[in-house]
C-alpha cells in the first residue's frame, strides 16, 4: 500500500481469481471456462472488426442487442450489454442498494459479491445455506432489500426452481438481482418474469456457455426503467464499455447459437458421467445444473487433494473456508479432459491410501 491510498480503500479485500498460470501446461478445470473454441464466425467476425478500431464502439450496442432480443424473445429496451457481467453487478448494486435497502446474499455463493458490496461501501448480510450448502428461499423474501441470488449458484452447483424465484421477486420490496451466469446447463431461467415483475434483474454472461470468458461481455435483462437507471450510471463511468471486437465477437456467436447449444449438451453428458464414476470412487457429489461439480471424499481433505491433482498437472478449485474447505469445485472439460482428472484422482487414492 503506498502512503497516498485513501482511508476507505484501505481495508479492501480484492476478489481472488482463479489461476491463469503461463508456466506451465495444466489441464484447466478451474475457472469454469468452456474447453471448446469460440465458433468459427466468431473469430472471422473479431478478424474484419478490427479494421474498425480507430473509431469508438457503439455505446447503445444497437446491432447486438437487436441480435440478442430476437434471440431471447424481449425488446432491445430490456437489454444492457455490459463487459462481463461483473460490471452489471457493479452497476445494478451501484443503482439499487444502499444502507436503506442492503444486499442479501447465501454464505456460500459467488465470491464476487462480497467483494464488490465493499468496494461499494454498501452493507451486506449473508444468510446460511442449509446443512446440503442450499440456499433456504424463506430467507429472501420480505422486507425492503437488495436480493443476489446466483441461480444455479456457484460453487454448489445447485438450483432453486422458477416458482421459488418467482416467490421471491413477488414478496420483495427491492430489486431481485438473479445471475444466470450457469444457466445454459441446467436449471430454470427467471426470464419469463421479466415481464411480469418490475424489481427483477436477470444477469447472463457470454464467459462460460458461449466460450467468450476472455472477450467480456455480459449483460442484464430487465424491466426497461431498471435498464435505465443502470444505463445512468454506464454512461457515469464507462459509455464505450463494450469494445467493437467483443460487440462483433458477441453478434457471430448468437448466429451460430447451435454451435454451443451443441457444446453445452456435451458438457452436460460429460458432467453426469463424471459424477457418476466420482461417486463410484467414494466421492460425494452435489447435484450440478452448472458446468462443474462440487465435490468432497471421506479421508481426502480439500486442499491436499487440490494440491495433489496440481502435481498430476490438474488445476481445480479450492476455497480455503471453514464451511467449502474440505470440498473442490472439478470444472467440466472435454470427455478426453476428464478421464485424465479421473485417472489422476485414482492415483492419488490409492497413494493417499484413503
Ligand atoms: C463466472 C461468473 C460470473 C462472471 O462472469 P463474467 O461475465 O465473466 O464477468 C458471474 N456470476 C457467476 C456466478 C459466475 O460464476
Amino acid at each position: 500500500m503506498s502512503d497516498y491510498l485513501i482511508k476507505k480503500y484501505a481495508g479492501l479485500t480484492p476478489y481472488v481469481p482463479g489461476e491463469q498460470p503461463r508456466d506451465r501446461v495444466f489441464i484447466k478445470l478451474n475457472t469454469n471456462e468452456s474447453p471448446f473454441p469460440p465458433s468459427p464466425g466468431v473469430a472471422a467476425a473479431v478478424e474484419k472488426e478490427a479494421g474498425n478500431l480507430a473509431l469508438y464502439s457503439d455505446p447503445e450496442c444497437t446491432d447486438l442487442r437487436a441480435a440478442l432480443a430476437a434471440k431471447l424473445g424481449v425488446k432491445a429496451e430490456n437489454l444492457l450489454m455490459t463487459n462481463g457481467s461483473d460490471e452489471i453487478l457493479y452497476f445494478a448494486f451501484s443503482a439499487f442498494a444502499d444502507r436503506e435497502r442492503p444486499l442479501v446474499f447465501p454464505d456460500v455463493t459467488y465470491g464476487f459479491y462480497k467483494v464488490l458490496a465493499g468496494l461499494i461501501g454498501v452493507p451486506y448480510t449473508e444468510m446460511p445455506t442449509d446443512e446440503t450448502l442450499a440456499v433456504r428461499p424463506e430467507d429472501y423474501a420480505g422486507g425492503r432489500r437488495t436480493v443476489v441470488l446466483a441461480n444455479p449458484n456457484a460453487p454448489t452447483g445447485l438450483s432453486l426452481p422458477l416458482s421459488t424465484i418467482g416467490d421471491i421477486v413477488k414478496n420483495n420490496d427491492g430489486v431481485v438481482i438473479v445471475d444466470e451466469a450457469y444457466i445454459a446447463f441446467g436449471g430454470e431461467s427467471a426470464l419469463p418474469l421479466v415481464e411480469k415483475y418490475d424489481n427483477l434483474i436477470v444477469t447472463r454472461t457470454f464467459s462460460k456457455s458461449r466460450s467468450m470468458a476472455g472477450a467480456r461481455l455480459g449483460f442484464a435483462v430487465a424491466n426497461e426503467a431498471l435498464i435505465r437507471d443502470m444505463n445512468a450510471l454506464k454512461y457515469a463511468q464507462n459509455p464505450y464499455n463494450v469494445n467493437r471486437m467483443t460487440a462483433a465477437a458477441g453478434i457471430a456467436a448468437i448466429r451460430e447459437d447451435g454451435y454451443y447449444l451443441g457444446n453445452c449438451a456435451r458438457i452436460r453428458e460429460t458432467r453426469e458421467k463424471t459424477a457418476a464414476a466420482l461417486t463410484e470412487l467414494g466421492f460425494t457429489v452435489l447435484p450440478s445444473d452448472t458446468n462443474f461439480l462440487f465435490i468432497k471424499r471421506h479421508g481426502l481433505d480439500g486442499a491436499g487433494y487440490y494440491a495433489a491433482l496440481r502435481d498430476k498437472g490438474i488445476l481445480v478449485r479450492h476455497f480455503d473456508t471453514a464451511r467449502l474447505k474440505s470440498h473442490v469445485r472439478v470444472t467440466i472439460g472435454t470427455s478426453g479432459q476428464m478421464t485424465r482428472f479421473l485417472e489422476a484422482t485414482k492415483e492419488i487414492i490409492k497413494e493417499k491410501e484413503v
